[in-house]
C-alpha cells in the first residue's frame, strides 16, 4: 500500500523498511564502521559511517515520510542540528526568532555565531504583522517553535510562511513539542522541520539525537549532508536504532500524553496556589484557536506559575513524588522542572515558573501527586 494514504498511526509502525538479508521483522543494528568496495574498485552503498550507515538511513527515511519531507539529516543532539542549519549561513546573514524559544537555540547563535557574522533578533511571533515588520532583506531564515518552550506560545504557521516567503526568507519550525503526529508543519508550508529526538522520537529519556528534515530546496539538502559528512556530529547505529524502535508508538505515547495533559491543565487552571496555566487548550491562551486549527490535540507540555517565587516553587517542585524533578521532556515518565535554574546565563523564565512534561502515568495519579505538592506551599 501506498505510505501516503495510511493513517499516521499505521505509518509510525511501518515506515522504516527492514534493510537486512535475513528477513527479520526489525533491523539489526549495523556497527561496522567500514565497508568494502565493489570488486572494480568503486563505492558500494556504504563506504564509511560517518558519510551513511544503515540503521541512520532507515530512521532519517522513517522521520523524511512521517512529516512529509522530502529528505531527512540525523545528527547527534537537537542542537547539532540547530547547529547544522546555522552552518549553512553565511556572513551577513540574519536569523529571525520568536521571543519565546528553546533557550540553546539563543545560546547557539550568541555564542557560536556572533563572531562569524550571522546576526539574530527576536520578536513576538503571535502577532503576524509584527514578524513582518521584522523581517530584514538580508533575514535567511524566520524560526518558528509552536507550541514553544516554555511558555507554550502557539504561531499562525501558514501565515508566518507567507509572510516569510513574499520577503524571500525560508521558515524552520522546530516541531519537537508537537511531533508529527499532532501537526505537520511542511504542510502549512514551512521549509525546513527539526526535532530534538531525545523527546518524543525516542520516548524513554534514553537517547540523544537530532533530525533536520526538508521539503524541497536541493541547497539546503546538498549543504546539510556535506555538513553531516564532513562536520561528523552523527548519532550512533545503536541511537537510531533506539529512536526508530521509539517512532513505532510515537502515536500511542503522544496521543496517550496529550490527553493526560489537557486533563491536568483544567486541574491546575482552577487551583488557588495556582497564579496562571500555560497550555493551548485553555480558552484563555491567546491563540488558543490557531492551535485548535493546527494541531490535532495540544501536547503535553503544559507550563504554570505558582503563587510565591523560587522558594515556593522550588518546594513544589521537590515535593511531587511521580512528577520527577528534571530537565527535558517527551517521555513516559512525567518530569516537573524549574526552569529558570537550567536556562544559565540566557534565563527568560520567572522564578515561579514549572514546566511539567506530562508522561503516560494515570491522569488521576498524576493530579492526586501534584495536588499534594501544592497542599505544601
Ligand atoms: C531539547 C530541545 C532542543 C535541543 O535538543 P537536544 O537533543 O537536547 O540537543 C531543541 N528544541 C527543543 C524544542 C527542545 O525541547
Amino acid at each position: 500500500m501506498e505510505q501516503k494514504n495510511l493513517h499516521i498511526a499505521t505509518r509510525t509502525v511501518h515506515s522504516s523498511e527492514n534493510f537486512d538479508s535475513t528477513s527479520a521483522v526489525n533491523p539489526p543494528i549495523q556497527l561496522s564502521t567500514t565497508f568494502r568496495r565493489n570488486v572494480d574498485g568503486s563505492f558500494a552503498e556504504y563506504l564509511y559511517s560517518r558519510y551513511d550507515n544503515p540503521n541512520r538511513r532507515s530512521f532519517e527515511e522513517s522521520v523524511a515520510r512521517l512529516e512529509g519531507g522530502d529528505e531527512a539529516f540525523a545528527f547527534s543532539s537537537g542542537l547539532a542540528s540547530t547547529q547544522a542549519l546555522f552552518q549553512t549561513l553565511k556572513s551577513g546573514d540574519h536569523v529571525l526568532l520568536p521571543n519565546d524559544v528553546y533557550h540553546g537555540v539563543v545560546a547557539q547563535l550568541m555564542e557560536l555565531f556572533e563572531s562569524f557574522g550571522v546576526t539574530y533578533t527576536r520578536c513576538d511571533f503571535g502577532e503576524p504583522a509584527i514578524v513582518e515588520q521584522a523581517i530584514k532583506p538580508n533575514t535567511r531564515i524566520v524560526w518558528t517553535e509552536s507550541p514553544s518552550n516554555p511558555l507554550l506560545d502557539i504561531t499562525d504557521l501558514e501565515e508566518i510562511c507567507s509572510i516569510a516567503h513574499a520577503k524571500g526568507a525560508m521558515v524552520v519550525s522546530d516541531n519537537t513539542c508537537a511531533t508529527p503526529i499532532l501537526q505537520r508543519p511542511i504542510e502549512f508550508g514551512c521549509d525546513v522541520v527539526l526535532h530534538s529526538a531525545t523527546k518524543f522520537f525516542g520516548g524513554h529519556s534514553d537517547v540523544l539525537m537530532g533530525v533536520v528534515v526538508v521539503k524541497g530546496n536541493e541547497e539546503i539538502r546538498r549543504k546539510l549532508k556535506r555538513i553531516q559528512m564532513i562536520g561528523g556530529a552523527n548519532p550512533s547505529p545503536f541511537d537510531c536504532w533506539l529512536a526508530s524502535r521509539g517512532l513505532k508508538t510515537l502515536a500511542l505515547r503522544v496521543r496517550e500524553q496529550s490527553k493526560n495533559a489537557e486533563v491536568i491543565a483544567q486541574f491546575l487552571s482552577s487551583h488557588s496556589k495556582v497564579d496562571c496555566v500555560y497550555y493551548p487548550s485553555l480558552p484563555s491562551h491567546r491563540n488558543h484557536h490557531i492551535a485548535a486549527r493546527q494541531m490535532s490535540q495540544f501536547g503535553s507540555m503544559i507550563s504554570i506559575l505558582i503563587k510565591g517565587g523560587l522558594v515556593e516553587a522550588m518546594k513544589v517542585a521537590n515535593s511531587t513524588t511521580l512528577f520527577a524533578h528534571a530537565t527535558s521532556l517527551g517521555s513516559v515518565e512525567s518530569l516537573i522542572e524549574h526552569r529558570r535554574s537550567v536556562e544559565g546565563g540566557h534565563a527568560t523564565s520567572p522564578d515561579n515558573l514549572l514546566r511539567l512534561s506530562v508522561g503516560i502515568e494515570h491522569a488521576d495519579d498524576l493530579i492526586a501527586d501534584l495536588e499534594q505538592a501544592l497542599d505544601r506551599i
